[in-house]
């Protein structure tokens, strides 16, 4: 065995990157290994929408708090890297979520559909409650993996993790290692490597594909926007990519078959968003690792010195993950990150 550093991190997406940081910000000694390219797996893309938009006040709680931490990583990368455009929240719940963020004192406030026009003038209001999430917005997404990759600098390793045992060893493609902790944020191949430790993860696992078109005028700022109202025959998540000069829309209900997705993302674009060129000018394919109990459901699971993360819609949570994960490995297992007991689930 070769030395090692106290913690070793399985998986450079966005979470295994906010952990590794969370860590190096703390003083631990941690390697983080990468089998392909960093931020390359689920993490892929240029955008992800940063929502307050949750249906259950502990997460809109939490997703305040991963907010504070974007602040914080955006001044440590020297730009914002969430926009302040703003998320639309278009459904028959939308009230109901308006007073879950009252309670929690997250800015918003319900718009008619003048407001929508004008924040979002790509837009036919489909009619119905909408509120506007004030400090959602779109997050750049290769910003923030690139400052992450920079901070971490010679800490991240590109090697394979092949195997690991519950007492920290971890055996990857150049050699193997002993570390106090191993924490596995390996994404789609997680359950790989948590299957010979015991650990079964209750994960469905199924492919999700998303579009972007372009717009056609230009438009200095476009809200994100979530349509849950299914007024246009589907329900949609979407935000801008202002590099591209494009818009990036996908299903908010499960999908698993690419070709099908686009096709009814692109029947979406024609009715509901007619400022859009229906033509799609990029594609991003890539596995979603879903838990059975939540659509934003995450959780730890341990095996001796071994902690496997999973979950699903991660990145708007990725700074305070980021903490909660440096805490576990440091002993300290939050209960936000328990899965729930199967008696009360
Ligand atoms: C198209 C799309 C749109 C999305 N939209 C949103 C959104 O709007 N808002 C939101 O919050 N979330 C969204 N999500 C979900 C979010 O992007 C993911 O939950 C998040 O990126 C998961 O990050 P991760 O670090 O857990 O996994 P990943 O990014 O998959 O990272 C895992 C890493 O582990 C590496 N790895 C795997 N096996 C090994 C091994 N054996 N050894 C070493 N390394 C290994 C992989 O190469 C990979 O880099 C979206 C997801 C997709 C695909």
């Amino acid at each position: 065995m070769q030395g090692g550093a106290e913690v070793a991190v399985v998986g450079a997406g966005i979470v295994g990157l906010a952990a590794a940081d969370a860590l190096a910000r703390a003083g631990v000694d941690v390697r983080c290994f990468e089998a392909a390219v960093p931020g390359d797996g689920q993490s892929a893309g240029r955008t992800r929408v940063f929502r307050h938009v949750h249906d259950r006040a502990d997460l809109v709680e939490l997703v305040s708090r991963a907010r504070r931490g974007w602040d914080e990583w955006s001044e440590l990368a020297g730009g914002a890297l969430v926009g302040d455009e703003g998320v639309l929240f278009s459904s028959p719940d939308a009230e109901a979520i308006a007073e879950l963020f009252t309670a929690a004192g997250v800015a918003h406030r319900l718009v008619g559909e003048d407001e929508q026009r004008r924040l979002l003038p790509i837009l036919a209001p489909p009619g119905g409650p909408t509120l506007y999430d004030v400090r959602g917005g779109a997050i750049r997404v290769r910003e923030a993996v690139a400052a992450l990759v920079d901070r971490l600098g010679k800490r991240l390793v590109l090697d394979e993790v092949l195997a690991l045992d519950s007492e920290g060893g971890v055996e990857t493609a150049s050699g193997s290692s002993r570390f106090d902790r191993v924490l596995v944020c390996a994404g789609a191949r997680t359950p790989e490597l948590a299957g010979p430790l015991g650990i079964e993860l209750p994960l469905e696992i199924r492919d999700h594909t998303r579009a972007t078109f372009r717009t056609r005028g230009e438009h200095a700022r476009l809200a994100c926007w979530l349509d849950r109202t299914n007024a246009y025959g589907a329900t949609v998540y979407s935000g801008p990519i202002p590099a591209l000069g494009g818009f990036a829309v996908g299903l908010a209900t499960e999908d698993s078959d690419p070709a099908g997705s686009v096709a009814r993302v692109t029947g979406y674009v024609e009715r509901a968003l007619p400022g859009l060129d229906p033509d799609p000018i990029e594609t991003i394919t890539r596995p979603l690792t879903i838990l059975p109990w939540h659509p934003d459901a995450f959780a730890v699971w341990e095996a001796g010195a071994v902690l496997v993360f999973a979950g699903h819609n991660l990145f708007k949570f990725a700074p305070v993950l980021g903490d909660l994960l440096a805490e576990a490995c440091r002993g300290r297992i939050a209960p936000e990150l328990r899965p729930p007991d199967p008696q009360s689930a």
